[in-house]
């Protein structure tokens, strides 16, 4: 009995029921060093949550990744975006381990990757292994650190995966040690009035609620005066012991008066729902400061699968005359706690602040298809590609057209059709749908010529219009000069560039033969390892081809020697 009571003690201190589904000791650390995270699981990002944690590599790359258990690996990719180099290794216990933006493969995969790379004359390729045919043991280096595709600095983004459902699942549920004693901190608490005549102190729009800090750690917001059906987010974040890094918490709780009215928490996702994100957070307002406020209520139009609990879908029915304790529970994976309250009185008041008049012209029905004709181009809309209806802001124009601004997200890809026909033809061969920001740059949106019709397909609202790009890409050597002697090199590096429209292929050959160059966009870097070996003749002629994407083209040669 005494025993029993020390064990249920010891787990009540962590809030992880979960952590008993998943395996304890089944993985060691793809790393020698200590785990330091510079990003946890369902951390919120751009139109995603994040699928793994990303762990510090001490601003270096070319640390030895190693298999956390025995296993098969299952899928080999190299992409210039996204995972940039990555190896899944699935496990026999049903799980598949993940590791990206790697530097380079170890020895045996690096030697299976160029083989499919020289095949296919590609750098990006993506290969499937079969079942058994490149076995791992646990601790072996499989690969090395890095900072390939889409990654802002040196790290390991490391995941597990159940095998079957290929879900993602929090990392940090298998026993690995992260040090963590810092409670989460929150930055902002906000209340959202959500029926029709819905207040909160006075205002019919989302308003900002003020908190201070209790002598007990606890946060107490200012005493809220509400009606009708209101709701709560927070903006908040995440801090290890080791590092400064703002990470995300790993699940928020609300009560009203004692009662669960929604928690929850990133265990796991399906990158299915990964993009409903955008129902999570406020969006508006991420539009606006750059900050992600989580709503602690869910909106209808919300499809993801991460709450343990719901009622009234977290929205609280104020009335007149009644008080409520709200609390939020804001908690990292170690069980980490913050707590805030917030005293709500039922009231009735004068509105003070309106709610915004929104209205334009065209109103969208998210779930029907919605068609546009603003003068230069045509929009369409499928069904459901926003989350709500809403009042949209269309500006025509001869040349450039306006749809909206990005304070609206949208969840499916629409289409926007020019009709280039006012220009001659010699120019429509250089001309693609360009998205202007704010500053009014453009940048390549993939377009597809047809039929007299230029067509992007794409998920960025704003400003679009066709510009001509007429000027070919630049490609400058990096580390050699023409005629050199280059025996002790290692690598050739070039810089290969494209102000407008932006590379769309780049080739290489040596003496006629294809050399595979691995390209780093984030550079403008273009690498050939002399490691290949293709060479058999003193003198080497280099010609590298690169492409635009509109077609103009550029070619480099150069000579050098080597023995
Ligand atoms: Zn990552």
């Amino acid at each position: 009995m005494r025993l029993n009571l020390v064990v249920f003690l010891f787990f009540s201190t962590r809030i992880l029921v979960a952590q008993d589904n998943y395996p304890q000791d089944a993985f060691q650390s793809p790393l020698e060093i200590p785990l330091i995270l510079a990003g946890t699981f369902g951390e919120l990002r751009s139109d995603h949550f994040h699928s793994g944690i990303d762990i510090k590599t001490q601003q270096r790359e070319g640390l030895p990744v190693m298999a956390v258990a025995d296993g098969t690996v299952t899928r080999i990719k190299v992409s210039l975006w996204g995972y940039g180099k990555v190896i899944y290794v699935a496990h026999p216990n049903g799980y598949t381990s993940v590791y990206g933006h790697l530097k380079k493969f170890g020895p045996e995969l690096e030697e299976y990757v160029k083989k499919v790379q020289y095949d296919k004359q590609s750098y990006e390729v993506e290969m499937f292994p079969d079942y058994g045919e490149l076995k791992v043991t646990k601790g072996d280096v499989i690969a090395y650190s890095g900072n390939t595709g889409g990654s802002a600095g040196p790290h390991l983004h490391f995941e597990i995966r159940s095998s079957v459902s290929e879900k993602p699942t929090n990392p940090l549920l298998y026993g690995y040690e992260v040090r963590d004693a810092t409670n989460p901190t929150v930055l902002g608490l906000f209340g959202y009035p959500l029926s029709d005549g819905a207040l909160i102190n006075q205002s019919a729009k989302t308003t900002q609620i003020n908190f201070t800090k209790q002598p007990d750690g606890s946060l107490l917001a200012d005493k809220v005066s509400a009606l009708g059906t209101i709701g709560f987010g927070i903006n908040s974040f995440d801090r290890q012991d080791l590092a400064a890094n703002k990470n995300g918490v790993y699940s928020v709780k609300q009560t009203v008066n004692g009662r669960v009215y929604s928690e929850f928490d990133f265990e796991t996702f399906s990158f299915g729902e990964t993009r409903y994100i955008n129902t999570l957070i406020d969006y508006p307002y991420f539009y606006k400061n750059r900050q992600r406020i989580q709503k602690c209520f869910k909106e209808p139009y919300n499809h993801l699968d991460i709450y343990k609990s719901l009622y009234n879908n977290g929205k609280i029915d104020i009335e007149e005359g009644m008080s409520y304790q709200v609390e939020l529970l804001i908690s990292d994976i170690e069980g980490n706690i913050t707590k805030l309250i917030i005293p709500v009185e039922g009231k009735r008041e004068p509105q003070k602040v309106a709610k915004d008049d929104n209205r334009t012209d065209d109103f969208i029905i998210a779930d029907k298809p919605n068609n546009f004709d603003l003068g230069a181009a045509k929009v369409y809309f499928p069904a459901n590609t926003f989350y709500e209806d809403f009042y949209i802001n269309l500006k025509k124009g001869t040349d450039t057209i306006a749809i909206h601004d990005n304070s609206v997200a949208a969840h499916r890809n629409f289409t926007i059709s020019f009709d280039p026909s006012k220009y001659p033809l010699e120019e429509r061969k250089q001309l693609f749908i360009a998205h202007l920001d704010e500053d009014l740059r453009p940048s390549y949106s993939k377009t597809y010529k047809r039929d007299g019709s230029f067509t992007t397909r794409t998920r960025t609202l704003g400003t679009y219009t066709l510009v001509r790009d007429s000027v070919a890409p630049t490609i400058r050597p990096k580390n050699f000069k023409e005629k050199q002697w280059l025996s002790n090199y290692s690598y050739l590096s070039l810089d290969i560039s494209d102000d407008l429209s932006g590379i769309d292929t780049y080739s290489a050959t040596l003496n006629g033969e294809w050399i595979l160059m691995e390209y780093e966009p984030k550079t403008n870097t273009i690498t050939y390892n002399f490691d290949d070996k293709i060479l058999n003749t003193n003198e080497c002629e280099l010609k590298v081809t690169v492409t635009d994407n509109v077609g103009n083209s550029n070619t480099f040669t150069s000579t050098f020697f080597r023995k």
